[in-house]
Protein backbone atom coordinates (compact mmCIF):
# COMPACT_ATOMS: atom_id res chain seq x y z
CA UNK A 1 0.00 0.00 0.00
CA UNK A 2 1.45 3.38 -0.88
CA UNK A 3 0.27 5.70 1.58
CA UNK A 4 0.81 9.74 1.22
CA UNK A 5 2.57 9.64 4.78
CA UNK A 6 4.89 7.81 6.55
CA UNK A 7 3.53 9.15 10.05
CA UNK A 8 0.66 11.29 11.37
CA UNK A 9 0.29 12.84 14.34
CA UNK A 10 -3.16 13.65 16.05
CA UNK A 11 -2.30 16.42 18.33
CA UNK A 12 0.58 19.04 18.53
CA UNK A 13 1.14 18.95 22.05
CA UNK A 14 4.17 17.75 24.63
CA UNK A 15 3.96 14.53 23.28
CA UNK A 16 2.93 15.00 19.49
CA UNK A 17 5.17 17.59 18.45
CA UNK A 18 8.27 15.60 19.71
CA UNK A 19 7.35 12.41 18.16
CA UNK A 20 6.33 14.49 14.98
CA UNK A 21 10.21 16.11 14.95
CA UNK A 22 11.72 13.29 15.91
CA UNK A 23 10.30 10.94 12.85
CA UNK A 24 11.17 13.82 10.60
CA UNK A 25 14.62 13.75 11.65
CA UNK A 26 14.50 10.10 11.09
CA UNK A 27 13.65 10.51 7.56
CA UNK A 28 10.11 9.81 7.59
CA UNK A 29 7.38 11.54 6.01
CA UNK A 30 5.47 13.79 8.23
CA UNK A 31 1.79 15.32 9.34
CA UNK A 32 1.19 16.64 12.58
CA UNK A 33 -2.40 17.79 13.23
CA UNK A 34 -3.20 20.24 16.07
CA UNK A 35 -6.47 22.30 16.85
CA UNK A 36 -7.70 23.46 19.96
CA UNK A 37 -11.59 23.82 20.62
CA UNK A 38 -12.20 27.13 22.71
CA UNK A 39 -13.71 26.68 26.10
CA UNK A 40 -17.17 27.58 26.88
CA UNK A 41 -15.95 31.00 27.69
CA UNK A 42 -14.20 31.46 23.97
CA UNK A 43 -10.88 31.02 25.74
CA UNK A 44 -8.29 29.61 22.67
CA UNK A 45 -4.78 28.93 22.27
CA UNK A 46 -2.25 28.60 19.37
CA UNK A 47 0.32 25.53 18.88
CA UNK A 48 2.28 23.91 21.46
CA UNK A 49 -0.70 21.68 23.47
CA UNK A 50 -1.42 22.21 27.43
CA UNK A 51 2.07 22.76 28.78
CA UNK A 52 3.00 25.62 26.76
CA UNK A 53 -0.08 27.39 26.80
CA UNK A 54 -2.52 26.66 29.55
CA UNK A 55 -0.64 23.88 31.89
CA UNK A 56 3.57 24.07 33.23
CA UNK A 57 4.45 27.27 31.14
CA UNK A 58 1.96 30.09 32.04
CA UNK A 59 1.32 28.60 35.43
CA UNK A 60 5.42 28.36 36.21
CA UNK A 61 5.95 32.21 35.58
CA UNK A 62 2.42 32.69 37.49
CA UNK A 63 4.02 31.08 40.84
CA UNK A 64 6.90 32.57 40.20
CA UNK A 65 4.97 35.82 40.01
CA UNK A 66 3.20 35.04 43.47
CA UNK A 67 7.08 34.43 44.85
CA UNK A 68 8.34 37.37 43.76
CA UNK A 69 5.57 39.00 46.22
CA UNK A 70 5.76 36.76 49.19
CA UNK A 71 9.78 37.94 48.77
CA UNK A 72 9.04 41.40 49.35
CA UNK A 73 8.50 40.83 52.70
CA UNK A 74 12.30 39.80 53.04
CA UNK A 75 13.35 42.30 50.84
CA UNK A 76 12.83 44.84 53.06
CA UNK A 77 13.95 43.22 56.14
CA UNK A 78 17.30 42.89 54.65
CA UNK A 79 17.24 46.72 53.23
CA UNK A 80 15.73 47.43 50.36
CA UNK A 81 13.66 50.56 50.82
CA UNK A 82 10.34 49.85 48.72
CA UNK A 83 7.68 52.15 48.75
CA UNK A 84 4.95 51.65 51.41
CA UNK A 85 1.87 50.79 48.24
CA UNK A 86 3.56 47.84 46.33
CA UNK A 87 0.86 46.43 44.21
CA UNK A 88 0.78 43.56 42.18
CA UNK A 89 -0.85 43.95 38.84
CA UNK A 90 -2.80 41.10 37.02
CA UNK A 91 -3.26 42.38 33.57
CA UNK A 92 0.13 43.30 33.27
CA UNK A 93 1.37 39.42 34.44
CA UNK A 94 -1.09 38.04 31.92
CA UNK A 95 -0.11 40.35 29.06
CA UNK A 96 3.66 38.82 30.31
CA UNK A 97 2.77 35.33 30.06
CA UNK A 98 0.51 35.51 27.18
CA UNK A 99 3.55 37.44 24.92
CA UNK A 100 6.09 34.53 26.53
CA UNK A 101 3.42 31.91 25.31
CA UNK A 102 2.72 33.78 21.92
CA UNK A 103 6.57 33.41 20.86
CA UNK A 104 6.60 29.81 22.08
CA UNK A 105 3.92 29.32 19.99
CA UNK A 106 5.89 30.77 17.24
CA UNK A 107 9.29 29.02 17.85
CA UNK A 108 7.16 25.52 17.77
CA UNK A 109 5.77 26.76 14.27
CA UNK A 110 9.69 27.35 13.05
CA UNK A 111 10.24 24.25 14.64
CA UNK A 112 8.13 22.17 12.29
CA UNK A 113 8.81 23.99 9.35
CA UNK A 114 12.70 23.40 9.76
CA UNK A 115 12.07 19.75 10.48
CA UNK A 116 10.02 19.45 7.34
CA UNK A 117 7.05 18.47 9.26
CA UNK A 118 4.05 19.38 7.50
CA UNK A 119 1.31 21.43 10.24
CA UNK A 120 -1.94 21.17 9.62
CA UNK A 121 -4.24 23.71 11.80
CA UNK A 122 -7.42 21.32 12.00
CA UNK A 123 -9.61 18.75 14.07
CA UNK A 124 -8.58 15.19 12.90
CA UNK A 125 -11.06 12.51 12.87
CA UNK A 126 -9.98 8.32 12.13
CA UNK A 127 -12.23 7.87 8.54
CA UNK A 128 -10.89 4.59 8.21
CA UNK A 129 -7.99 3.08 10.30
CA UNK A 130 -5.46 4.87 7.78
CA UNK A 131 -7.45 7.83 6.72
CA UNK A 132 -7.71 11.18 8.90
CA UNK A 133 -10.19 13.60 7.80
CA UNK A 134 -10.25 17.02 8.28
CA UNK A 135 -11.84 20.85 7.05
CA UNK A 136 -9.43 23.75 7.01
CA UNK A 137 -11.62 27.20 8.14
CA UNK A 138 -14.41 27.13 6.07
CA UNK A 139 -13.19 24.39 3.58
CA UNK A 140 -14.73 21.19 2.55
CA UNK A 141 -13.65 17.99 4.04
CA UNK A 142 -9.80 16.53 2.75
CA UNK A 143 -8.30 13.15 3.88
CA UNK A 144 -4.56 12.23 4.11
CA UNK A 145 -3.76 8.39 4.51
CA UNK A 146 -0.72 7.55 6.47
CA UNK A 147 0.98 4.57 7.44
CA UNK A 148 1.79 5.04 11.17
CA UNK A 149 -0.72 7.37 13.09
CA UNK A 150 0.16 8.94 16.46
CA UNK A 151 -2.80 10.03 18.83
CA UNK A 152 -1.83 12.55 21.13
CA UNK A 153 -4.82 14.25 21.65
CA UNK A 154 -3.77 15.22 25.41
CA UNK A 155 -6.69 15.79 27.73
CA UNK A 156 -9.26 18.38 28.49
CA UNK A 157 -10.43 19.88 32.66
CA UNK A 158 -13.65 18.06 34.12
CA UNK A 159 -15.94 20.18 35.10
CA UNK A 160 -18.90 18.23 36.50
CA UNK A 161 -22.34 17.41 34.97
CA UNK A 162 -23.83 17.08 37.81
CA UNK A 163 -23.45 20.73 39.45
CA UNK A 164 -25.93 23.33 37.97
CA UNK A 165 -24.04 26.39 37.07
CA UNK A 166 -20.93 24.85 37.07
CA UNK A 167 -20.36 24.41 33.82
CA UNK A 168 -21.97 27.77 32.27
CA UNK A 169 -20.57 30.31 34.98
CA UNK A 170 -16.54 28.32 36.56
CA UNK A 171 -13.62 28.86 34.89
CA UNK A 172 -10.94 25.88 34.19
CA UNK A 173 -6.73 26.04 33.96
CA UNK A 174 -8.12 26.38 30.13
CA UNK A 175 -9.24 30.06 31.03
CA UNK A 176 -7.40 31.51 33.85
CA UNK A 177 -3.58 32.25 32.27
CA UNK A 178 -5.48 34.56 29.91
CA UNK A 179 -7.90 35.84 31.88
CA UNK A 180 -8.15 39.57 31.35
CA UNK A 181 -9.70 40.46 34.70
CA UNK A 182 -8.45 40.11 37.84
CA UNK A 183 -10.28 36.80 39.42
CA UNK A 184 -10.97 38.51 42.23
CA UNK A 185 -12.36 36.70 45.76
CA UNK A 186 -12.10 32.97 44.03
CA UNK A 187 -13.22 29.26 45.23
CA UNK A 188 -10.92 26.66 43.86
CA UNK A 189 -12.98 23.46 43.87
CA UNK A 190 -10.64 20.55 43.73
CA UNK A 191 -7.30 18.91 46.15
CA UNK A 192 -4.42 18.07 44.05
CA UNK A 193 -1.65 19.48 41.54
CA UNK A 194 -3.61 21.52 39.61
CA UNK A 195 -5.92 22.91 42.39
CA UNK A 196 -3.31 23.86 44.54
CA UNK A 197 -0.83 25.06 42.44
CA UNK A 198 -3.58 27.75 41.08
CA UNK A 199 -5.01 28.27 44.78
CA UNK A 200 -1.24 29.31 46.15
CA UNK A 201 -0.33 31.33 43.71
CA UNK A 202 -3.77 33.35 43.78
CA UNK A 203 -3.52 33.65 47.16
CA UNK A 204 -0.17 34.74 47.19
CA UNK A 205 -1.09 37.11 44.33
CA UNK A 206 -3.66 38.33 47.28
CA UNK A 207 -6.97 37.50 45.72
CA UNK A 208 -8.63 35.89 48.76
CA UNK A 209 -9.02 31.98 48.07
CA UNK A 210 -11.02 29.52 49.32
CA UNK A 211 -10.39 25.59 48.49
CA UNK A 212 -12.88 23.39 48.60
CA UNK A 213 -11.57 19.77 49.06
CA UNK A 214 -13.73 16.85 48.57
CA UNK A 215 -11.53 14.51 50.80
CA UNK A 216 -7.98 14.77 51.16
CA UNK A 217 -4.70 16.81 49.33
CA UNK A 218 -2.94 15.53 47.08
CA UNK A 219 -4.09 11.53 46.93
CA UNK A 220 -1.21 9.11 46.08
CA UNK A 221 1.34 11.19 47.45
CA UNK A 222 3.12 10.72 50.54
CA UNK A 223 1.02 11.68 53.33
CA UNK A 224 3.65 13.30 55.42
CA UNK A 225 4.79 15.41 52.66
CA UNK A 226 1.28 16.48 51.91
CA UNK A 227 0.11 17.42 55.32
CA UNK A 228 3.80 19.28 55.43
CA UNK A 229 2.56 21.29 52.33
CA UNK A 230 -1.32 21.68 54.32
CA UNK A 231 0.67 23.24 57.04
CA UNK A 232 2.28 25.74 55.20
CA UNK A 233 -0.36 26.61 53.16
CA UNK A 234 -2.61 27.08 56.19
CA UNK A 235 0.08 28.68 57.80
CA UNK A 236 -0.23 31.23 54.63
CA UNK A 237 -3.59 32.15 55.22
CA UNK A 238 -5.14 29.57 52.44
CA UNK A 239 -8.67 29.29 53.82
CA UNK A 240 -9.05 25.00 53.23
CA UNK A 241 -12.68 24.01 53.12
CA UNK A 242 -12.36 20.00 53.92
CA UNK A 243 -15.70 17.46 52.44
CA UNK A 244 -16.97 20.72 51.58
CA UNK A 245 -18.19 20.98 47.38
CA UNK A 246 -20.57 23.21 45.75
CA UNK A 247 -23.99 22.01 44.95
CA UNK A 248 -24.79 24.96 42.61
CA UNK A 249 -23.80 27.76 41.34
CA UNK A 250 -25.68 30.87 39.97
CA UNK A 251 -24.67 34.38 38.84
CA UNK A 252 -26.11 37.29 39.87
CA UNK A 253 -26.04 38.97 36.62
CA UNK A 254 -26.51 42.22 38.16
CA UNK A 255 -23.26 42.89 40.00
CA UNK A 256 -21.36 39.51 37.93
CA UNK A 257 -21.08 37.84 40.87
CA UNK A 258 -21.78 34.78 41.69
CA UNK A 259 -23.49 32.87 44.42
CA UNK A 260 -22.43 29.17 45.34
CA UNK A 261 -24.60 27.11 47.25
CA UNK A 262 -22.04 24.78 49.20
CA UNK A 263 -22.54 21.42 50.70
CA UNK A 264 -20.44 19.83 53.71
CA UNK A 265 -20.83 15.87 52.95
CA UNK A 266 -19.67 14.86 56.96
CA UNK A 267 -22.06 17.35 58.50
CA UNK A 268 -25.04 17.72 56.08
CA UNK A 269 -24.94 21.88 56.93
CA UNK A 270 -25.38 23.57 53.24
CA UNK A 271 -24.67 27.46 53.46
CA UNK A 272 -23.89 29.96 50.36
CA UNK A 273 -20.99 32.29 49.91
CA UNK A 274 -20.41 34.72 46.93
CA UNK A 275 -17.42 34.66 44.77
CA UNK A 276 -15.83 36.24 41.96
CA UNK A 277 -14.61 33.12 40.63
CA UNK A 278 -15.14 29.70 40.55
CA UNK A 279 -12.28 27.80 39.52
CA UNK A 280 -12.49 23.75 38.72
CA UNK A 281 -9.46 21.73 39.13
CA UNK A 282 -10.85 18.56 39.50
CA UNK A 283 -9.31 16.53 37.19
CA UNK A 284 -8.59 15.88 33.34
CA UNK A 285 -10.56 13.81 30.33
CA UNK A 286 -9.04 12.63 27.59
CA UNK A 287 -9.79 14.12 24.66
CA UNK A 288 -10.36 11.33 22.42
CA UNK A 289 -14.30 11.37 21.83
CA UNK A 290 -15.39 12.21 18.51
CA UNK A 291 -11.62 10.77 17.53
CA UNK A 292 -13.77 8.47 14.93
CA UNK A 293 -11.94 5.55 16.83
CA UNK A 294 -14.94 3.40 16.21
CA UNK A 295 -13.79 3.45 12.63
CA UNK A 296 -10.69 1.84 13.39
CA UNK A 297 -10.88 -0.56 15.52
CA UNK A 298 -8.88 1.13 18.16
CA UNK A 299 -10.73 0.18 21.62
CA UNK A 300 -10.47 2.87 24.27
CA UNK A 301 -11.66 2.46 27.78
CA UNK A 302 -14.95 4.00 29.39
CA UNK A 303 -12.81 7.19 29.98
CA UNK A 304 -11.12 7.62 26.86
CA UNK A 305 -7.84 6.64 27.64
CA UNK A 306 -5.81 3.77 25.93
CA UNK A 307 -4.61 0.99 28.09
CA UNK A 308 -1.31 0.39 25.96
CA UNK A 309 2.05 -1.38 26.24
CA UNK A 310 4.43 0.84 24.77
CA UNK A 311 2.41 3.11 23.36
CA UNK A 312 0.77 0.51 21.24
CA UNK A 313 -3.06 0.36 21.19
CA UNK A 314 -4.89 -2.73 19.71
CA UNK A 315 -4.67 -1.86 16.22
CA UNK A 316 -0.85 -2.33 15.29
CA UNK A 317 0.06 0.73 13.25
CA UNK A 318 -2.27 3.23 15.80
CA UNK A 319 -0.07 4.20 18.57
CA UNK A 320 -1.10 6.78 21.93
CA UNK A 321 1.16 8.96 23.90
CA UNK A 322 0.89 11.37 26.59
CA UNK A 323 -1.92 12.13 28.56
CA UNK A 324 -4.52 9.86 26.48
CA UNK A 325 -2.78 6.58 28.47
CA UNK A 326 -3.56 5.00 31.34
CA UNK A 327 -2.30 4.71 34.00
CA UNK A 328 0.95 6.89 32.93
CA UNK A 329 1.73 10.25 34.75
CA UNK A 330 0.20 13.12 33.08
CA UNK A 331 3.33 15.35 32.60
CA UNK A 332 5.05 16.84 29.88
CA UNK A 333 8.82 15.28 30.03
CA UNK A 334 6.65 11.89 29.93
CA UNK A 335 5.14 12.49 26.88
CA UNK A 336 8.09 13.89 24.86
CA UNK A 337 10.26 10.83 25.89
CA UNK A 338 7.74 8.19 25.23
CA UNK A 339 7.12 9.97 21.86
CA UNK A 340 11.04 9.98 21.17
CA UNK A 341 11.74 6.64 22.27
CA UNK A 342 7.99 5.36 20.16
CA UNK A 343 9.19 6.65 16.78
CA UNK A 344 13.13 5.76 17.26
CA UNK A 345 12.00 1.92 17.58
CA UNK A 346 9.29 2.76 14.55
CA UNK A 347 11.48 4.42 12.59
CA UNK A 348 15.25 4.07 13.53
CA UNK A 349 16.97 0.96 14.81
CA UNK A 350 15.85 1.37 18.63
CA UNK A 351 15.20 -1.17 20.70
CA UNK A 352 14.78 1.08 23.80
CA UNK A 353 11.11 1.75 25.88
CA UNK A 354 9.89 4.03 28.18
CA UNK A 355 10.25 3.53 31.53
CA UNK A 356 7.39 5.01 33.58
CA UNK A 357 8.68 4.26 37.03
CA UNK A 358 10.78 6.58 38.83
CA UNK A 359 9.18 9.27 37.52
CA UNK A 360 10.15 12.41 39.63
CA UNK A 361 7.68 14.99 39.52
CA UNK A 362 6.76 18.52 41.35
CA UNK A 363 3.98 20.51 42.63
CA UNK A 364 4.45 23.83 42.72
CA UNK A 365 2.55 24.91 45.79
CA UNK A 366 4.36 28.38 47.41
CA UNK A 367 6.66 25.97 48.80
CA UNK A 368 7.23 23.28 46.34
CA UNK A 369 7.13 19.23 46.65
CA UNK A 370 8.90 17.06 44.80
CA UNK A 371 9.47 13.24 44.64
CA UNK A 372 10.55 10.48 43.33
CA UNK A 373 9.77 6.69 43.68
CA UNK A 374 7.41 5.72 46.47
CA UNK A 375 4.67 7.05 49.05
CA UNK A 376 5.84 5.79 52.86
CA UNK A 377 2.57 3.93 52.40
CA UNK A 378 3.44 2.79 48.98
CA UNK A 379 6.38 1.36 50.02
CA UNK A 380 5.04 -0.08 52.94
CA UNK A 381 2.01 -1.73 51.07
CA UNK A 382 4.83 -2.64 48.34
CA UNK A 383 7.42 -4.37 51.12
CA UNK A 384 5.80 -4.74 54.77
CA UNK A 385 6.32 -2.45 57.27
CA UNK A 386 9.70 -4.63 58.57
CA UNK A 387 11.52 -3.83 55.38
CA UNK A 388 11.24 0.23 55.36
CA UNK A 389 13.28 2.64 56.78
CA UNK A 390 12.14 5.76 57.07
CA UNK A 391 14.07 9.11 57.52
CA UNK A 392 12.11 12.33 58.07
CA UNK A 393 13.83 15.94 59.07
CA UNK A 394 11.94 18.84 59.45
CA UNK A 395 13.33 22.81 59.21
CA UNK A 396 12.98 25.99 58.34
CA UNK A 397 14.93 27.40 55.31
CA UNK A 398 17.98 29.81 56.58
CA UNK A 399 16.73 32.33 54.93
CA UNK A 400 13.29 32.58 55.76
CA UNK A 401 14.19 32.07 59.48
CA UNK A 402 16.85 34.81 58.97
CA UNK A 403 14.03 37.37 57.96
CA UNK A 404 11.36 35.97 60.39
CA UNK A 405 8.87 35.26 57.87
CA UNK A 406 5.25 35.54 59.36
CA UNK A 407 2.06 33.63 59.72
CA UNK A 408 -0.55 35.29 57.89
CA UNK A 409 -2.29 36.96 59.43
CA UNK A 410 -5.58 35.02 58.24
CA UNK A 411 -4.27 31.65 59.36
CA UNK A 412 -6.01 29.77 61.69
CA UNK A 413 -5.07 31.16 65.61
CA UNK A 414 -3.53 28.98 67.62
CA UNK A 415 -2.12 26.23 64.64
CA UNK A 416 1.36 27.78 65.64
CA UNK A 417 3.72 28.80 68.28
CA UNK A 418 6.34 29.90 66.67
CA UNK A 419 6.28 32.79 63.89
CA UNK A 420 6.43 30.12 60.82
CA UNK A 421 6.26 26.66 60.78
CA UNK A 422 9.20 24.86 59.72
CA UNK A 423 8.77 25.16 56.09
CA UNK A 424 10.53 22.04 54.45
CA UNK A 425 10.43 18.63 54.89
CA UNK A 426 13.38 16.03 53.37
CA UNK A 427 12.53 12.22 53.86
CA UNK A 428 13.98 9.33 52.46
CA UNK A 429 12.15 5.62 52.20
CA UNK A 430 14.81 3.11 52.35
CA UNK A 431 14.40 -0.67 51.95
CA UNK A 432 16.48 -2.80 54.68
CA UNK A 433 16.94 -5.85 52.86
CA UNK A 434 18.34 -4.01 49.51
CA UNK A 435 21.19 -2.41 51.73
CA UNK A 436 19.16 0.22 52.61
CA UNK A 437 18.12 1.41 49.14
CA UNK A 438 16.51 4.83 48.80
CA UNK A 439 12.86 3.87 46.63
CA UNK A 440 10.82 7.51 48.12
CA UNK A 441 12.18 10.59 47.76
CA UNK A 442 10.35 13.30 49.04
CA UNK A 443 11.24 17.21 49.58
CA UNK A 444 8.93 19.84 50.30
CA UNK A 445 10.57 23.40 50.05
CA UNK A 446 11.65 26.19 48.23
CA UNK A 447 12.91 25.14 44.52
CA UNK A 448 11.85 21.58 44.86
CA UNK A 449 12.03 21.01 41.36
CA UNK A 450 15.68 21.95 40.91
CA UNK A 451 16.50 20.13 43.77
CA UNK A 452 14.59 17.36 43.13
CA UNK A 453 15.56 16.92 39.56
CA UNK A 454 19.25 16.62 40.86
CA UNK A 455 18.62 13.38 43.10
CA UNK A 456 16.65 11.96 40.70
CA UNK A 457 19.74 10.83 39.24
CA UNK A 458 21.19 9.09 41.89
CA UNK A 459 17.78 7.55 42.95
CA UNK A 460 17.24 6.08 39.55
CA UNK A 461 21.11 4.63 39.77
CA UNK A 462 19.46 3.08 42.61
CA UNK A 463 21.76 5.09 45.00
CA UNK A 464 21.32 3.90 48.90
CA UNK A 465 21.22 5.82 52.19
CA UNK A 466 25.25 4.90 52.69
CA UNK A 467 26.00 6.65 49.03
CA UNK A 468 24.00 9.52 50.06
CA UNK A 469 25.27 10.15 53.65
CA UNK A 470 28.68 9.89 51.42
CA UNK A 471 28.49 12.99 49.66
CA UNK A 472 29.11 16.37 51.19
CA UNK A 473 26.41 18.82 51.65
CA UNK A 474 26.93 22.21 50.01
CA UNK A 475 26.38 24.51 52.79
CA UNK A 476 24.33 26.50 53.54
CA UNK A 477 21.16 25.23 51.18
CA UNK A 478 18.22 23.12 52.00
CA UNK A 479 19.21 20.51 50.14
CA UNK A 480 22.58 19.62 51.77
CA UNK A 481 20.05 18.26 54.17
CA UNK A 482 19.88 14.80 52.19
CA UNK A 483 23.60 14.41 53.04
CA UNK A 484 22.74 14.10 57.36
CA UNK A 485 19.59 12.42 57.69
CA UNK A 486 20.43 10.43 61.08
CA UNK A 487 16.77 10.36 62.84
CA UNK A 488 14.53 7.23 61.64
CA UNK A 489 11.01 7.38 62.18
CA UNK A 490 10.61 4.22 64.01
CA UNK A 491 13.62 5.60 66.41
CA UNK A 492 10.45 7.84 67.78
CA UNK A 493 13.10 10.44 67.77
CA UNK A 494 12.23 14.23 66.77
CA UNK A 495 12.91 14.82 63.44
CA UNK A 496 12.23 18.41 63.45
CA UNK A 497 15.74 20.65 63.42
CA UNK A 498 15.77 22.97 66.15
CA UNK A 499 17.48 25.53 64.01
CA UNK A 500 21.68 26.38 63.48
CA UNK A 501 24.25 24.92 61.49
CA UNK A 502 25.48 21.46 61.86
P1 LIG B 1 -1.38 18.06 25.15
O1 LIG B 1 -0.18 18.86 25.50
O2 LIG B 1 -2.61 18.31 25.90
O3 LIG B 1 -1.63 18.31 23.59
C1 LIG B 1 -2.72 17.77 22.90
C2 LIG B 1 -3.03 18.67 21.71
O4 LIG B 1 -3.89 17.99 20.79
C3 LIG B 1 -3.78 19.94 22.12
O5 LIG B 1 -3.22 21.05 21.47
C4 LIG B 1 -5.20 19.70 21.60
O6 LIG B 1 -5.89 20.88 21.33
C5 LIG B 1 -4.90 18.88 20.35
N1 LIG B 1 -6.02 18.08 19.86
C6 LIG B 1 -6.91 17.37 20.58
N2 LIG B 1 -7.74 16.70 19.75
C7 LIG B 1 -7.36 17.01 18.48
C8 LIG B 1 -7.82 16.62 17.19
N3 LIG B 1 -8.82 15.76 17.05
N4 LIG B 1 -7.21 17.14 16.11
C9 LIG B 1 -6.18 18.00 16.24
N5 LIG B 1 -5.69 18.39 17.43
C10 LIG B 1 -6.27 17.89 18.54
N6 LIG B 1 3.29 18.74 33.47
C11 LIG B 1 4.56 18.85 33.92
O7 LIG B 1 5.40 18.00 33.60
N7 LIG B 1 4.93 19.89 34.72
C12 LIG B 1 4.06 20.86 35.09
O8 LIG B 1 4.44 21.79 35.81
C13 LIG B 1 2.73 20.77 34.63
N8 LIG B 1 1.85 21.73 34.95
C14 LIG B 1 0.57 21.65 34.46
C15 LIG B 1 -0.32 22.65 34.82
C16 LIG B 1 -1.61 22.60 34.35
C17 LIG B 1 -2.57 23.70 34.74
C18 LIG B 1 -2.02 21.54 33.50
C19 LIG B 1 -3.40 21.50 32.95
C20 LIG B 1 -1.13 20.54 33.14
C21 LIG B 1 0.17 20.58 33.63
N9 LIG B 1 1.11 19.59 33.33
C22 LIG B 1 2.38 19.67 33.80
C23 LIG B 1 0.72 18.41 32.50
C24 LIG B 1 1.19 18.58 31.05
O9 LIG B 1 0.75 19.81 30.54
C25 LIG B 1 0.61 17.43 30.21
O10 LIG B 1 0.98 16.20 30.81
C26 LIG B 1 1.13 17.45 28.78
O11 LIG B 1 0.83 18.66 28.14
C27 LIG B 1 0.52 16.29 27.99
O12 LIG B 1 0.97 16.31 26.67
P2 LIG B 1 0.16 15.59 25.52
O13 LIG B 1 1.05 15.62 24.31
O14 LIG B 1 -0.36 14.31 25.97
O15 LIG B 1 -1.12 16.51 25.25
P1 LIG C 1 -5.94 14.99 39.64
O1 LIG C 1 -6.62 13.92 38.88
O2 LIG C 1 -4.53 14.84 39.99
O3 LIG C 1 -6.75 15.29 40.99
C1 LIG C 1 -8.12 15.53 40.96
C2 LIG C 1 -8.53 16.23 42.25
O4 LIG C 1 -9.89 16.64 42.14
C3 LIG C 1 -8.46 15.33 43.47
O5 LIG C 1 -8.13 16.11 44.58
C4 LIG C 1 -9.90 14.77 43.56
O6 LIG C 1 -10.28 14.46 44.88
C5 LIG C 1 -10.69 15.98 43.12
N1 LIG C 1 -11.98 15.64 42.51
C6 LIG C 1 -12.21 14.73 41.54
N2 LIG C 1 -13.50 14.76 41.18
C7 LIG C 1 -14.09 15.71 41.94
C8 LIG C 1 -15.42 16.21 42.04
N3 LIG C 1 -16.37 15.75 41.27
N4 LIG C 1 -15.65 17.20 42.91
C9 LIG C 1 -14.67 17.68 43.71
N5 LIG C 1 -13.41 17.25 43.67
C10 LIG C 1 -13.13 16.26 42.80
O7 LIG C 1 -6.21 16.27 38.77
P2 LIG C 1 -5.54 17.66 38.55
O8 LIG C 1 -6.56 18.39 37.79
O9 LIG C 1 -5.03 18.29 39.80
O10 LIG C 1 -4.25 17.32 37.64
C11 LIG C 1 -4.32 16.51 36.47
C12 LIG C 1 -2.95 16.03 36.11
O11 LIG C 1 -2.20 17.08 35.51
C13 LIG C 1 -2.09 15.60 37.30
O12 LIG C 1 -2.34 14.26 37.65
C14 LIG C 1 -0.70 15.83 36.82
O13 LIG C 1 -0.18 14.65 36.25
C15 LIG C 1 -0.83 16.92 35.78
N6 LIG C 1 -0.27 18.15 36.35
C16 LIG C 1 1.04 18.20 36.67
C17 LIG C 1 1.58 19.30 37.28
C18 LIG C 1 3.00 19.34 37.67
O14 LIG C 1 3.77 18.53 37.19
N7 LIG C 1 3.41 20.27 38.51
C19 LIG C 1 0.75 20.46 37.59
C20 LIG C 1 -0.61 20.32 37.21
C21 LIG C 1 -1.08 19.20 36.61
P3 LIG C 1 -10.20 12.97 45.49
O15 LIG C 1 -8.84 12.83 46.09
O16 LIG C 1 -11.28 12.98 46.50
O17 LIG C 1 -10.44 12.00 44.37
Amino acid sequence: MGYEYDFVVIGGGSGGMAAAKEAARLGAKVALFDFVKPTVHGTKWGLGGTCVNVGCVPKKIMHYSSLLGAGLHDAAYLGWQLPSNVQHNWETMVDAVQSHVKKLNFSYRVGLRSNKVQYINALARFQDPHTIAYELKNGPTQTLTAQHILIATGGRPTVPADVPGAKEYAITSDDLFSLQTPPGKTLVVGGSYIALECAGFLHELKYPTTVAVRSILLRGFDRQAAAKIQEVMVAQGMNFRFSVLPTSITKNEATGKLHVALRNSETNETFSEEFDTVLYAVGRTADTFGLGLENTGVVALPNGKFDTVNEATNVPHIHAVGDVLQGKPELTPVAIRAGEYLVRRIFGNSTKTMNYDLVPTTVFTPVEYGTIGLSEEEAIARYGKEDIVVYPWEFQTLEWGAVHRQKAESAREGDYDIDFPANCLSKLICLKSANEKVIGFHFVGPNAGEVTQGFAVAVAMGATKEDFDNVVGIHPTDAESFQALTVTKESGASWVASGGCG
